[in-house]
């Protein structure tokens, strides 16, 4: 490992272990809240120059054809991430239809109708026409940290390797976790793009150590915002339960890459984001606010019924 400090490495350890609790503690209360008032749709910002996304006719959701021997390898290999973040359907490979509705209404309710959508699917030759088709991020982008970012998921498949994440350079969600908390968390993501004029610098300053503690914070407080006034209280404490230990690896990761080099730092980090999420959690209200029975609205409920959520340049 680089960087590792001489002196009394046990001592050295355990003090960086209260560093980074302490720090992914105190990130967590101060970012990643809930976006209150909630605000549905974007303003794109004037003069950007977009084109239609999807074809005439071509679904926003798609779906790869089951595949039980890769898909079971992939789950094999994201056990980490269902460790991480204490979830069996973290990188299982296997999304319901209930996480499906769940991010099919947030696009719908927030106006995102040209965001692709894939669910548990590899489709590199379609990643590269929308890659090539999208205008809104400037080509000197695309063609650079772009074509990089479609490297990345051409020769190292999400369906094996896992990693939900949102690609702004191609404008498209990636989920291989059924878990719908995340899945509106990307949609978070694509929702704060869509309001940005400078989208491929916005993209690349992500890579920029902490910054994307920034964009991380956006995007979750987006999701618990929604959830909120959604008034869907079981889905809002399952937020805080999932995405508050995943915004904790962006700081124990951050952390781990440039402060304190120890690469368990990044494992220390997600207990306090488990503690602080469980907490937050607990806040929630056990009622919704009208009174009625608290419940899931993942679904959306009847009227959602008539309609149908680090890698390199994209966003997990
Ligand atoms: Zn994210």
């Amino acid at each position: 490992m680089d960087g590792i400090p001489k002196g009394n490495p046990m001592m050295t350890s355990r003090g960086c272990g209260f560093l980074a609790a302490w720090v992914c503690a105190w990130a967590l209360t101060v970012a990643g809240c809930a976006t209150t008032p909630y605000r549905y749709g974007v303003t794109p910002p004037s003069g950007i120059v977009t084109a239609d996304m999807l074809r005439p006719g071509e679904p926003q959701f798609e779906r790869g054809k089951p595949q039980p021997l890769i898909d079971g390898i992939g789950w094999l290999v994201g056990i980490p991430s269902k460790i991480i973040l204490w979830d069996i359907r973290a990188d299982n490979h296997s999304i319901s239809e209930e996480t499906e509705a769940a991010l099919r209404r947030y696009l719908e309710l927030n106006d995102l109708d040209q965001v692709k959508v894939r669910l548990n699917q590899y489709a590199p030759l379609d990643e590269w026409r929308r890659l090539t088709r999208n205008r809104a991020v400037g080509w000197g982008w695309r063609y650079t940290f772009g074509v990089f970012s479609w490297l990345h998921y051409t020769l190292l498949p999400g369906r094996i390797f896992g990693g939900d994440h949102y690609n702004p350079y191609t404008d498209t969600i990636s989920l291989y976790s059924n878990i719908p908390a995340v899945a509106l968390h990307e949609g978070g993501h694509a929702k704060d793009f869509a309001g940005r004029r400078w989208r491929g610098t916005y993209a690349v300053a992500y890579l920029l150590p902490f910054f994307a503690l920034y964009p991380e914070a956006l995007a979750t407080g987006d999701a618990i915002g929604y959830l909120r006034d959604q008034q869907d209280a079981e889905g809002e404490r399952e937020a805080y339960h999932v995405l508050y230990p995943a915004y904790a690896t962006y700081v124990g990761g951050n952390l781990a890459s440039h402060i304190v080099k120890f690469s368990w730092t990044y494992y220390a980090a997600v207990i306090p984001g488990h503690i602080v999420g469980r907490w937050k959690g607990s806040t929630v209200p056990r009622r919704a606010p009208d009174g009625g029975a608290e419940g899931h609205r993942w679904n959306g409920g009847d009227e959602a019924k008539n309609l149908e959520p680090a890698h390199l340049g994209s966003v997990p």
